[in-house]
């Protein structure tokens, strides 16, 4: 990025938002990627419509990032700008029985969950372990042990590329599995409302450790990783294909699929963007080689 345009950037962003050649590793749940040319942290609706604005007027390239937790960064980084909404406010809004919870998108999941245990809300427990943000969380439509994020969001305020605020109702999210109209449409999501109920605290928290342990159980958390590199297939469980190849443990680089979940690619230490997509080619390749049948990536690369 030229000076002059650096210099217009902090004319509109506080300066200490904005972070220059910003290594992308430190960003991803993966800890892997290249620098961000310019990484952005908007901690205000204002500086989100200002970094839209001046990336169309200088026609640059705009990245949204939440938690890193579904992404993959490539090892020459990211041209433009990466921006991170960090709108932190959660409401809690009563209605008799009813609960209506409105987020902002750059809150994480996890602390989300924390936050609705200590007032007694329940219908998020199962969702509780997800690492990301709320933001990420709608676009993906996340979902674990049977509940997707479409089966509480009441409605979404977001802002399209033109810096203009709009809010949809749940249906015109048009949710599907990890699916929804934020994948279609560069929108940033800035706001969730949650519809929930109000319950018993002891049975929220009950219900949380549950999930928490199956998941550690289950899944390789002792090292980075992106969560489920592939999507579930239509008629089969891709993790259970992958291991029925015999890839269970099957490295490039420092890249290896998880001897703990066939499904999940993990970082073993030094791994790189391209070792992972190597690997990802080369799983995908054995899994149709062997089955017939085509795995899709859950994961985004940038
Ligand atoms: C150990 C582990 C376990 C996981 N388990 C699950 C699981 O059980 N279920 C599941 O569904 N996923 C799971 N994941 C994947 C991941 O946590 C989810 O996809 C999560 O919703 C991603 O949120 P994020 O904030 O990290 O998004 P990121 O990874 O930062 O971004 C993902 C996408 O969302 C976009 N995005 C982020 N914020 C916004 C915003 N405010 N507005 C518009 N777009 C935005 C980004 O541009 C990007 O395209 C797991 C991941 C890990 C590492």
């Amino acid at each position: 990025m030229t000076e002059s345009c650096l210099n217009e950037l902090y004319n509109l962003v506080d300066k200490e938002k904005i972070f220059i050649n910003e290594p992308m590793s430190r960003h991803t749940s993966f800890k892997i990627g290249g620098p961000a040319e310019v990484f952005v942290k908007a901690t205000t609706i204002n500086d989100i419509r200002n970094v839209i604005q001046f990336t169309r007027k200088n026609n640059m390239p705009l990245n949204i990032i939440g938690n890193g937790s579904n992404l993959l960064v490539k090892d020459e980084g990211i041209k433009g700008i990466v921006l991170k909404p960090q709108l932190t406010q959660i409401k809690i809004e009563k209605e008799n029985n009813d609960i209506n919870v409105r987020v902002e998108s750059g809150v994480t999941i996890g602390y989300l969950a924390q936050k609705l245990l200590q007032e007694s809300i329940t219908g998020f427990e199962e969702l509780s372990g997800i690492p990301g943000t709320i933001g990420g969380a709608v676009r993906m439509n996340a979902g674990a042990h049977g509940k997707e994020i479409k089966d509480i969001v009441e409605k979404t305020t977001y802002m399209d590329m033109q810096g203009d605020i709009h809010t949809i109702t749940n249906k015109d999210h048009q949710f599907q599995y990890r699916n929804s109209i934020f994948i279609k449409e560069k929108y940033i999501v800035i706001e969730t409302t949650f519809k929930l109920k109000s319950g018993n605290k002891e049975t929220i928290k009950t219900k949380m450790e549950e999930f928490l342990k199956w998941r550690k159980e289950n899944q390789p958390l002792d090292y980075p990783n992106a969560g489920s590199t592939f999507k579930r297939g239509k008629n089969f469980v891709t993790a259970k294909i992958i291991d029925e190849c015999g890839l269970k443990g099957f490295s490039v680089g420092g890249a290896q699929v998880s001897t703990k979940h066939a499904g999940f690619i993990i970082n073993t230490g030094n791994a790189t963007a391209k070792d992972v997509l190597s690997l990802i080619d080369y799983v995908t390749q054995q899994v149709y080689s062997k089955t017939g049948e085509k795995i899709e990536l859950e994961i985004e690369v940038i």
